[in-house]
This record gives C-alpha cells, sequence and structure tokens, in this order.
C-alpha cells in the first residue's frame, strides 16, 4: 500500500507550491547580497523589507518591530536569553510553565546555571494556566514572564489577553511562544498586550529554518547572535532572502483564507475525533474539551493499554503519521513533559497519539484513519497482558 496521510503538521509542513515558488527567482537568480552596494544587491534588501512590511500588515504591527531568525528555537532563545540578560541588574526572576516546548524550558535550564531563578507553573487537567497565578508569582524580582499562545502536543490555547494584562499592569514584560498559533489564529500584538513573540516559517509551509521574533518598540534585549549589522544590528548574519520571501508569501496564504479554512479543518478535526472516541473502546481525549479553546488541527487522544511506540509503527505500515508526544521527545522512553503535567499517569500518557491536520487533509482521509486506528488498536490490545488481565476481571 503506498497511501500516504501525514498527520504530523504540529512537527512539520509542507512546503506551499507559492511558496517555493516565489522562494525560487531568490535562489537562482537573484542571489545578490542584500548588504551590497549595487543596485543586483539592493534587489534583495527590497525584497526582503516588502516581505518584512506584508507581514507586519498581519499582525498590526510595525515593521522594524519583526527580527529574522533562523526558526523558532533562536526566536525564543534571543527573547528569552536577551531580556534576561539585558535587564539582569533589575531582577533574576523568570517565570514560565511546566509545558512549554523545549526550546523555552531548555534557555530556562541554561539561565537556571547562570543564576536566574525559575518559577515554573502547573496547568490544570485541560492544560490551561490560570492567570491568578501567574499574578501571584510575580515579585519585585521578575524580569520575564514567558507562557505559550497554545501548545503543541495537546492544543490547548492559553488565557495570553488576561496574562499580558497582568504583565502590563505589573510592569514585567511578556514573551509568548506562538510557534502553533501562528496561521489559524489572528494576532496582533497589542490587543494581547505581548511584548516579545516567536513564530517559525516551517509550522507554516515556508521552509525549515526561518522565523520571527517580534520585539514591540522600546524593549531592550542583548543580541543572541553578534557579528554584520544586519536586522538593524540586533541579528548579525546574511539574511536569508529566499526563506524570507517564502515566508512572507506562507503568511499571506494563512491569513488571506483563515476563516474558511479553519472551518474546514476543524470540521474534519472533529469527525476525527468524535469517530475514534464512539468508535474505540477506553479511549479519552487530551487537553481542551472547549473547541474555541483548541487549536483547529489538533488532535491528541490516550488508548489505555496501549504502547504508543507500537501504535506509531503499525499506523506507519498503513501510511499514517503521527506522533506520540512530541517529536522531540519521541526517541527517548521518557512520557511527554506535557501529558505529564495535565496529570496523567506515565502509563496512559504512553498510550498517546497526536494527529494533527493540514488543508490538504481530506474526510477519506479521516475515515481510512478511523477504520485503520480501530484495527491496529484491537491488535495491540489482544497481545497486551493488562488488556487480557482487566478484560478477565470484567
Ligand atoms: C516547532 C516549535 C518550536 C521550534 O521551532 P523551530 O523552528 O523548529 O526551531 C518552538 N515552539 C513550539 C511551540 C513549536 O511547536
Amino acid at each position: 500500500m503506498n497511501r500516504q496521510i501525514y498527520l504530523d503538521n504540529a512537527a512539520t509542513t509542507k512546503i506551499a507550491d507559492e511558496v517555493l515558488d516565489a522562494m525560487l527567482p531568490w535562489l537562482k537568480e537573484g542571489y545578490g547580497n542584500a548588504s551590497s552596494i549595487y543596485s543586483f544587491g539592493n534587489k534583495s534588501k527590497v525584497a526582503i523589507e516588502e516581505s518584512r512590511d506584508k507581514i507586519a500588515s498581519y499582525f498590526g504591527c510595525k515593521p522594524k518591530e519583526l527580527f529574522f531568525t533562523s526558526g523558532g528555537s533562536e526566536s525564543d532563545n534571543w527573547a528569552i536569553k536577551g531580556v534576561a540578560h539585558k535587564y539582569k541588574n533589575k531582577g533574576n526572576h523568570l517565570i514560565t510553565t511546566k509545558i512549554e516546548h523545549h526550546a523555552v524550558l531548555h534557555t530556562m535550564a541554561a539561565l537556571e546555571k547562570e543564576g536566574f531563578e525559575v518559577t515554573y507553573l502547573d496547568v490544570d487537567e485541560e492544560g490551561f494556566v490560570n492567570p491568578k497565578d501567574v499574578e501571584n508569582a510575580i515579585t519585585d524580582k521578575t524580569i520575564l514572564v514567558s507562557i505559550m499562545f497554545a501548545n503543541n502536543e495537546i492544543g490547548t490555547i492559553e488565557p495570553i489577553k488576561e496574562i499580558g494584562k497582568i504583565c502590563k499592569d505589573k510592569g514585567v514584560l511578556f514573551h509568548t511562544d506562538a510557534v502553533q498559533a501562528v496561521g489559524s489564529i489572528r494576532i496582533n500584538p497589542d490587543e494581547y498586550n505581548i511584548d516579545l513573540m516567536s513564530m517559525s516559517g516551517h509550522k507554516i509551509h515556508a521552509q525549515k529554518g526561518i522565523g520571527i521574533l517580534y520585539v514591540r518598540t522600546g524593549v531592550k534585549l542583548d543580541n543572541l547572535i553578534d557579528g554584520g549589522n544586519q536586522e538593524r544590528g540586533k541579528r548579525a548574519g546574511t539574511e536569508n532572502v529566499a526563506g524570507i520571501v517564502g515566508y512572507a508569501k506562507a503568511f499571506e496564504l494563512a491569513y488571506e483564507n483563515l476563516e474558511a479554512r479553519n472551518k474546514k479543518i476543524s470540521a474534519l478535526r472533529d469527525r476525527l475525533r468524535d469517530r475514534i472516541l464512539n468508535e474505540i473502546e477506553f479511549s479519552r481525549l487530551n487537553g481542551a474539551k472547549d473547541d474555541e479553546k483548541r487549536l483547529v488541527n489538533n488532535l491528541n487522544i490516550c488508548f489505555k493499554y496501549i504502547e504508543g511506540e507500537s501504535l506509531l509503527l503499525l499506523l506507519d505500515d498503513k501510511g499514517i503519521m503521527g506522533s506520540s508526544g512530541s517529536a522531540c521527545t519521541s526517541g527517548s522512553l521518557d512520557p511527554s513533559h506535557v501529558l505529564l503535567a495535565i496529570g496523567l499517569p506515565h502509563e496512559i500518557a504512553h498510550g498517546s497519539l497526536r494527529l494533527t491536520l493540514s488543508d490538504e487533509t481530506t474526510e477519506e482521509d479521516v475515515d481510512y484513519v478511523v477504520e485503520s486506528l480501530r484495527e491496529i488498536v484491537q491488535r495491540l490490545r489482544d497481545m497486551s497482558p493488562l488488556y487480557k488481565n482487566f478484560i478477565e476481571r470484567k
């Protein structure tokens, strides 16, 4: 069987044809260095600035508040380390959550080694941070709050507006990792009181290795990458012109047709969710139950008495690609830190499956996945001593 159903769009997405088409001229004939004086180089400069203007229009921000980086991880590192180092004389305390991406968690851990203190907030059983907890955690030593806009594993959308307001009122800078939210949610940083925001190209059908850090005018942060004068002296390195041009096209594709696409994807996600929960025994949904507070393309389900890795391998045999935990944690035997943080016991967290849809997912795909899952889950349970035990006791 050579059917291929890609349901791992939270890990990465397929580059859109329009994005690739927009990029190619800048990889072929338009290879000039944007810093050069001659007009050939200046064409690259113009393409970068036009892209920046266009992207800024989707966020209602100033173009000069957007800095191109190599991706979400760099943006997270830069925002957090940059603020911590800049403001260390003001205080040494940072606040984040237990369910952040490792690009945030490991950055925080690195700062702890330097002597910074970090508070890791708990979340509830659906993955929500309580804004009151943020407020209570802020001290006169707090210099930054970093809380993700939406979680990459369970799709929960955090109360960013409330958290942003608290930070603003308390005079503490607020960073959000919006890598998963961008492209399916319209985000105006002013409206949310966001000071710094991380984004990544390859999660919205642009290439891998391009990202953005939004930095509100007036917010200061130390450089992460020193060198040439690119990005107004704040982020050195010859610009990834093709990546930037393609990224602007990806934003256009995402935001020009956002509502219709969200509606289509969420309808398919709901069909997938409802069929699985109804047709497969001992399965349950992880993450936000309210659809308004969950990413439109995210489904995360636990199957009791199943091992996630085996499930993924058998799904792969059927051409279905999903993930258990996050792409970064699979390969290790530890269950996902996110699933543990929402209170799942180890053995149940192990039996979790994340399926993330895209615009290309069809109803036939969804039905094929359900049929395949039913068969695979039953096959794995028939081999499981735990399940046998459970059934006999029933
Ligand atoms: C993918 C992802 C990142 C990392 O982005 P890269 O561009 O792959 O470095 C960071 N945060 C979240 C929430 C992500 O999903």
